[in-house]
């Protein structure tokens, strides 16, 4: 199928140019190279260059498996860190005690690949680059998309505007392609998390088998994990605050602040923990957690506008899992599309719109309950869930143990291929992992959450 413009390439314009974005670009120039149709992609990003802030991701091995069947699993693994067997282990905040400790096999050449962000996207962009999969463009802020009808026009805030058959909104839990469709606000979780990295080098005494640990408090958690090759930790604290006690965090979200007050809401953890906040720099940046209200329908104008990644499904970080489900998506949507355009005589590509349609069936069940889930396990986390509210810590101990030990499973164990073929071959459209009763075989309602995903 060719560009409504004649007979020229199919024109894909990506807005947004993070880890969903570009790994978007990757996954749809491989999915269409492999069946040899032509296609031009655009990627829009408004910054002035393809960056991503000094802080750790993880890359659960539902998503390294992806970045293997892009062929740069080996790239990935050596810029990532090594959890040493242990997904995380879980300790109490005063004394260390092990709370449930999740082992994770990573011996194996598709693992964990826990990473710091910058060396993440930096993989991604070169890989663009050296394959010619996309043309890269910076300082274009889409504003809005306008219907002309067999295609759409992106207009950016310098004024300049571009045309495309279809263009895939990958910009953010902010995203102005969104909010031009959907009316609604991200919504605060109750949470902040400070978020600083050190080298590992200048931890003088670390008593835990892994680098990966928790230390859980009642409305505080501070979670660490290795990343670049295990030269460095990332932290993330984590602290229930009140939305009047966050009024200094603005507009975008993030905001520095003094150490003291990591120190302050810290007070009380053990020693080792202490050590790592001592060694955080002097102004550690500081995020109010929000996630967005799941979505209905993630495509609009026909099929000619779909969401991905945290414009579709933002999600709160308690899972380590918005980049890889935004990863999912990606792939999925490169393959839909493939099949789209090499004219499939598939019903599902019938149209843009039923191509988008068999994208949404498949990720958004998926990535919704990875949504409700994340918040889940930030509330139990924090002892804050329902039930939880009125116990004490050592009451709040033994649940937690039991919430957490398999909770990952779901996430990582997923057969994101074969779950496509499934819907596609009109087997059903809900991806397995999804138990459809859960749900009543529906979308999982706004703050659904299984008793397992508590
Ligand atoms: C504290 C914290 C910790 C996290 N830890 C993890 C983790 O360990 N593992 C994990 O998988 N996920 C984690 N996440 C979630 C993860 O960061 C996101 O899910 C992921 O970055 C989403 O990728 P994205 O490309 O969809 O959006 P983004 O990363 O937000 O990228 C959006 C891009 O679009 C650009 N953009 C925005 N608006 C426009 C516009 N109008 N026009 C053009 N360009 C635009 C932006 O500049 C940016 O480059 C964490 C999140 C937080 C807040």
């Amino acid at each position: 199928m060719a560009s409504t413009q004649g007979d020229g390439p199919f024109r894909i314009a990506i807005v947004g140019g993070g880890i969903g974005g570009l790994f978007c670009a990757l996954a749809i120039h491989h999915h269409c190279s492999a069946v040899g149709v032509p296609i031009k992609i655009d990627v829009y990003e408004q910054a002035s260059q393809y960056k991503e802030i000094g802080a750790g991701v993880g890359v659960g091995i539902n998503a390294a498996r992806l970045v293997h069947k892009l062929g740069i699993g080996g790239k990935l693994n050596a810029v990532a860190g090594h959890r040493s067997g242990i997904w995380i282990t879980f300790r109490r905040y005063d004394n260390s005690g092990d709370i449930v400790t999740v082992p994770v096999n990573d011996n194996q050449t598709i693992r964990q690949a826990p990473c710091a962000r910058t060396d993440l996207l930096d993989l991604l962009r070169e890989t663009v680059e050296e394959r010619g999969a996309a043309t890269l463009h910076t300082r274009k802020a889409c504003k809005n998309v306008e219907d002309l009808g067999q295609s759409v026009r992106l207009h950016f805030a310098d004024t300049t505007t571009a045309e495309a058959d279809v263009v895939i909104a990958c910009d953010g839990i902010h995203s102005a392609v969104r909010n031009q469709f959907v009316v609604d606000k991200p919504v605060f979780s109750g949470q902040i998390a400070y978020r600083g990295v050190i080298p590992i080098a200048s931890l003088s005494n670390w008593p835990f088998p892994s680098y990966s640990v928790a230390w859980l408090a009642k409305h505080r958690h501070l979670l660490v994990f290795p990343i670049s090759r295990n030269e460095q930790l990332n932290i993330v604290a984590f602290v229930t605050k009140s939305e009047g006690e966050v009024a200094d965090v603005k507009e975008s979200w993030t905001s520095i602040c003094d150490r003291k007050d990591v120190e302050k809401d810290f007070a009380g953890f053990d020693g080792p923990a202490q050590d790592i906040i001592s060694l955080m720099s002097e102004q550690p940046s500081k995020w109010k957690l929000n996630d967005r209200q799941p979505l209905d329908r993630w495509y609009y104008m026909d099929g000619k506008v779909i969401l991905l990644g945290d414009a579709a499904h933002a999600m709160l970080p308690h899972l380590g899992a918005g980049a890889g489900q935004a990863m999912e998506d990606g792939w999925l949507l490169g393959r839909a599309l493939s099949e789209r355009l090499s004219r499939s005589d598939n019903s599902h590509f019938q149209t843009l719109e039923s191509t988008a349609q068999l994208y949404q069936s498949v990720r958004l069940p998926r990535a919704q309950k990875t949504q409700a889930t994340s918040r889940a396990a930030g509330n139990t986390y924090e002892m804050q869930t329902d039930d939880m509210l009125d116990k004490t810590f050592e009451e709040c101990v033994p649940m937690i143990a039991e919430r957490t030990r398999e909770r990952m499973k779901w996430v990582w164990e997923e057969d994101l291929d074969a779950a496509y073929e499934k819907a596609r071959d009109g087997a059903g459209s809900l991806a397995s992992g999804n138990d459809p009763a859960e749900f009543g075989g529906k979308v999982p309602p706004k703050n659904a959450v299984s008793v397992e995903a508590q």
